[in-house]
């Protein structure tokens, strides 16, 4: 084994993918409730991505940030319409951790000396780099890789007094996912981010939602803040952007974004024509499809089956970003690897919760088969 061990040992091998349907090595057909952690939103294959990407590969694969390619403008365009929270400017990256990285330093760089703390929830999932793993309010994550950079401070989820006396003057920033992915798919309430959002402009500091997970249509709206009829600050972007093809995104007003100056941050990377090839022709079908509507419409389909299920206790989420919590002394690891033997991939999100994150383009008809393959391992 030539790959360091950073994941736990793998229990299938996928090699070709088509909608919401992969196949593995061994022939075995499979339905994909995960999506690659809310990544493939149009499916595997996506033929508009795919021919987007074929284009351009033949076309102009990459030239270096120092010089303009094309397409970057109009996705910056689009990504700020959708985000509809004033004039913005976005910086692209290749990750979700790289998006929020460029969040941190912008904050830093906007907040000046003495003004840098960023305040993130506990229970929160910002990323693996040594910044986003503090910004990550999960100790355990933390202990092994001390010290982490200084300037991160945590609160309790939820709990809009510890907000408020979290945030002082020497705060830039705060970070925060209005439903935690990785914590659980746990949801912030409109009065807890409507509170937030009059924390910060009582204070100045930013609020910077991380939707790398919620973005993009699949909690029901473009972007989960939307909801709360609140305004971002900064916004970061990722997992479904490209469809698969790795890129991400830092949106920030244009007051915000114009602290940045000529050499303040870059990637080698970010923004190359490929990559934004694929988000163009994801956000292009995005709109024709309405992302958010097909997201609202199948999120409640699934959300009504797995409700049925006796051996579900509570469904959580929102759109088709869910969880199902299991019934007492249910593990919820075993149930994971036991519906993917059957053909279903979905994750463990916490011991005693699975996590739905299929294409928004799943059918019914998928649906009801996935529903299916999961009563029959919970019997
Ligand atoms: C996945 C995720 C990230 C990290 O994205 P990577 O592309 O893995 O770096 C950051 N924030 C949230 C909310 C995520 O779900």
């Amino acid at each position: 084994m030539s790959l360091m061990g950073t994941y736990p040992p793998q229990a299938v091998t996928f090699v070709k993918g088509s909608g919401s349907e992969l196949w593995d090595d061994q022939g075995r057909r499979y339905l994909d409730f995960l999506g690659g952690l809310a990544v493939t939103s149009l499916g595997h294959a996506h033929p508009e991505v795919a021919r987007a990407l074929s284009e351009q590969a033949s076309t102009l694969l990459h030239v270096s940030n120092l010089f303009g390619s094309l397409p970057q403008r109009e996705l910056a365009a689009t990504l700020d319409r959708l985000i509809d929270s004033g004039p913005g400017q976005v910086f692209l990256a290749n990750s979700g951790a790289e998006a929020n990285e460029a969040a941190i330093k912008l904050a830093r760089r906007w907040g000046g000396r003495g003004r840098h703390v960023v305040v993130s929830a506990y229970g929160s999932f910002h990323g693996r780099t040594l910044a986003t793993l503090h910004a990550t309010g999960q100790p355990s994550k933390h202990e092994a890789f001390q010290p982490l950079p200084e300037g991160f401070r945590h609160v309790a989820w939820r709990d809009a007094d510890d907000m408020r006396r979290a945030v002082d003057p020497t705060v830039a920033a705060v970070l925060i996912e209005v439903v935690q992915g990785e914590g659980g798919v746990n949801l912030a309430g409109a009065d807890y981010i409507q509170e937030v959002r009059r924390i910060c402009d009582e204070t100045g500091a930013l609020l910077m939602f991380d939707e790398v997970q919620t973005g993009l249509g699949r909690t029901g709206r473009w972007f989960a803040f939307q909801r709360y009829g609140v305004r971002a600050d900064v916004v970061t972007v990722a997992k479904s952007l490209g469809n698969g093809v790795p890129i991400g995104a830092c949106w920030a007003r244009d007051e915000i974004a114009d602290a940045f100056k000529p050499g303040d941050h870059g990637s080698t990377f970010g923004g190359q024509p490929l990559a934004v090839s694929a988000a163009l022709a994801t956000l292009r079908v995005m709109q024709q499809i309405d992302a958010p509507a097909q997201a609202e419409a199948k999120g409640a389909y699934l959300r009504e089956r797995l409700s049925e299920l006796p051996a579900v206790r509570d469904v959580r989420g929102l759109g088709l970003l869910l969880a199902a919590e299991l019934a007492e002394g249910i593990p919820a690891q075993p149930v994971a690897a036991a519906a993917l033997e059957a053909g279903l991939v979905v994750n463990a999100v916490t011991p005693t919760a699975l996590r739905f994150a299929p294409s928004l383009l799943v059918t019914n008809d998928e649906i009801d088969e996935a529903v299916a393959i999961l009563a029959g391992v919970l019997q």
